[in-house]
C-alpha cells in the first residue's frame, strides 16, 4: 500500500554535528576519536565538584562560520544553559546547551527537486556539548551484565542545526541532510565522518491530507547515523502512520527509535513521559557578545560553498551530473581545482577524475586528499595526451604507474619509451609489413568491407605495442589502400 495519493509527509529534522576543534568545548582534552577508553579526560569534562568551564572560542568561530554557511542571522547577544536530565553517561547530570538565546537562527539552505531548487528553512543552530558512551559487556544492552562508561566523548562540541518543517518527501530530506553535510565538510565545520558518528539525525515525522494547510501530529525518531537509515526509517514511519490514519486512529505524539535490524521504528516514550529539562541560564558561564566586526572577519575567511563551486564547474562547461559528482567531497572538488589550474581541458579532466582515478583510489580506501597521484601529475599526465606524445590507451598504464611508484608521468614515459610513435617514416614500414602479412584483410576492404581497416589498424597498434599514433596509422593505411 502507498499513502502517498491521500497523505503528504512533513518532516523537520534536527542535526547534530560534531565540531572540528582539536580540543573539547570547555577543557583542553583531546576531541580525537577512538583513544583508548577515559584517556581523553579531565576534571572539568568529567565534571567532578569545583570545576569550572572555560569557553573555546573556536567553538564560536566554527558556530557562527557554520550560521553565516546556512545563511542565519548571528545574534549580538547569546548564552548557554543547562538542560538537565540525569543519564549515565551524562557527568554533570546536565547538558551545557543552549535555549532561548541560540548563536544563530532564520537560516536556509536550497535543494533541488524535481520541480526545481527550494529554500529549506533553518531555525536555529546552537552549540552544546556532547555525552559519553555507555560501553556494554555483554553483546547489547539487554544481554549485557555489566556497562561501563567512556567519556572520551563527553565535552566534545556539537552544533545542533534546526530545520524547518518545510520537507514534503523522502527525497527531499535526503537532498537536504547531502546538502548540509557537505556544507558542513566544505566550511570546515566538522570532518562529517558519518561512519565514526560525528553527524547524527533526529527527524520529526507526520502526514496530512493532501490539500490541508495543517499539520498533523508527529513523532520524533532519535539518533539515526547514516543517510540510508534516515531513507528507510522514513519510509516505514509515513507507511505505519497511514495506516493508522486510514484505519482512523489516532497518531500519538511520541519519541521513537529506529531499529536498524528489524527495520521498524518502536515506542521510547509518549508525550506524557516527555522530560522536563528545567533550563536555566549556564551560571558559570558568561555570556557571549558578538561584535559585527568579529562576524565580517570570519565571513572573509568562508570558502566556496558547494552550490557556488557547482554552478562555477557548470561555466566551464560541465553537466550538471558531472558537477555534481565532481562537488560531492570537498576533497575531490579541491583536487580538480587543483589540477584545472595547470591548463587541461575540463571535462576530460572530469572524466579522468570521476573515472580512472577514482576507481585506483577506491581499490586501498584512498581519498583525493592523500591521492598518490597529485593534481599536477595528473595534469602533466593529460598534456602529454593533448601533445600527441602518449595515446590515451597508454594514459591509462602511465597513470597505475605513477600511482603505484609516485613518479612523474614525463619520467614514465621515457624512461619505458612509451612515447607515440608519430614518425611517418617510422610507421610506414610497419604498415606495409601489416599490409603484405594480411592479404585476406586487404581484399575484403578493397571488397568494400570497411570494418576490415579497424583490423588492419589494430594489427599495426599490436606491432608497435599500442604506441602507433592511431590517427595518422588510419590515415597511412587508407593512403596505401587506395593505390
Ligand atoms: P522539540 O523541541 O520538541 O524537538 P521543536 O518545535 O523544536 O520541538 O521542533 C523540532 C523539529 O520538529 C523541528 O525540526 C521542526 O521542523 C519539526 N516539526 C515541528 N512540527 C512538525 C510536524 N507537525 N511535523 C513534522 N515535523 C515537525
Ligand atoms: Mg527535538
Ligand atoms: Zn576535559
Amino acid at each position: 500500500m502507498s499513502f502517498s495519493d491521500k497523505f503528504e509527509l512533513v518532516c523537520g529534522v534536527e542535526t547534530h554535528v560534531e565540531m572540528a576543534t582539536k580540543t573539547k568545548i570547555f577543557c583542553g582534552c583531546s576531541t580525537e576519536f577512538g583513544g583508548e577508553q577515559n584517556t581523553h579526560v579531565c576534571p572539568v569534562c568529567l565534571g567532578l565538584p569545583g570545576v569550572l568551564p572555560v569557553l573555546n572560542k573556536e567553538v564560536v568561530n566554527l558556530a557562527i562560520k557554520a550560521g553565516l554557511a546556512l545563511n542565519c542571522i548571528i545574534a549580538e547577544y547569546s548564552k548557554f544553559d543547562r538542560k538537565n536530565y540525569y543519564y549515565p553517561d551524562l557527568p554533570k547530570n546536565y547538558q551545557t546547551s543552549q535555549y532561548d538565546l541560540p548563536i544563530c537562527k532564520n537560516g536556509w539552505l536550497e535543494i533541488n527537486t524535481p520541480c526545481g531548487k527550494k529554500k529549506i528553512g533553518i531555525t536555529r543552530v546552537h552549540m552544546e556539548e556532547d555525552a559519553g558512551k555507555l560501553v556494554h559487556s555483554g553483546e547489547t544492552i539487554t544481554t549485557s551484565k555489566s556497562s561501563g562508561v567512556d567519556y572520551n566523548r563527553a565535552g566534545v562540541p556539537l552544533l545542533e542545526i534546526v530545520s524547518e518543517p518545510d520537507l514534503r518527501s523522502v527525497d527531499e530530506v535526503l537532498a537536504y541532510l547531502e546538502e548540509l553535510v557537505q556544507i558542513m565538510d566544505y566550511a570546515g565545520i566538522s570532518d562529517c565522518r558519518m561512519e565514526q558518528g560525528s553527524v547524527r539525525f533526529d527527524v520529526n515525522v507526520s502526514l496530512r491530507p493532501r490539500g490541508s494547510s495543517e499539520f498533523g501530529t508527529r513523532t520524533e525518531i532519535k539518533n539515526l547515523n547514516s543517510f540510508n537509515s534516515v531513507r528507510r526509517c522514513l519510509e516505514y514511519e509515513s507507511e505505519r502512520q497511514a495506516e493508522l490514519l486510514l484505519k482512523g486512529e489516532k497518531v500519538e505524539q511520541e519519541t521513537r527509535t529506529w531499529d536498524e535490524g528489524q527495520g521498524i521504528t518502536l515506542s521510547l516514550r509518549s508525550k506524557e513521559e516527555a522530560h522536563d529539562y528545567r533550563y536555566f541560564p549556564e551560571p558559570d558561564l558568561v555570556p557571549i557578545i558578538i561584535e559585527r566586526e568579529w562576524v565580517e572577519r570570519i565571513r572573509a575567511s568562508l570558502s566556496e560553498l558547494p552550490a557556488a563551486k557547482r554552478e562555477r564547474l557548470k561555466s566551464l562547461g560541465l553537466s550538471e551530473y558531472d558537477a555534481a559528482v565532481l562537488t560531492s567531497s570537498k576533497a575531490m572538488a579541491d583536487y580538480f581545482d587543483e589540477a584545472f589550474t595547470f591548463g587541461v581541458d575540463a571535462k576530460t579532466l572530469a572524466n579522468w577524475i570521476m573515472g580512472d582515478l577514482s576507481a585506483l583510489l577506491k581499490i586501498d580506501g584512498c581519498s583525493f586528499e592523500n591521492s598518490p597521484v597529485s593534481p599536477r601529475q595528473l595534469a602533466g599526465l593529460l598534456n602529454l595526451i593533448k601533445d600527441g606524445t602518449i595515446s590515451g590507451k597508454i594514459a591509462k598504464a602511465v597513470l597505475e604507474e605513477i600511482y603505484k611508484t609516485g613518479k612523474d608521468p614525463e619520467v614514465i614515459v621515457k624512461e619505458k619509451g612509451l612515447a607515440q610513435i608519430s614518425d611517418a617514416g617510422a610507421l610506414e614500414k610497419i604498415v606495409e609489413g601489416v599490409l603484405a602479412a594480411n592479404t585476406k584483410s586487404v581484399e575484403d576492404y578493397l571488397a568494400g568491407k570497411e570494418t576490415a581497416l579497424g583490423y588492419l589498424v589494430g594489427q599495426v597498434m599490436k606491432a608497435t605495442q599500442g604506441r602507433a599514433n592511431p590517427g595518422l596509422v588510419n590515415k597511412l593505411l587508407k593512403e596505401k589502400l587506395s593505390r
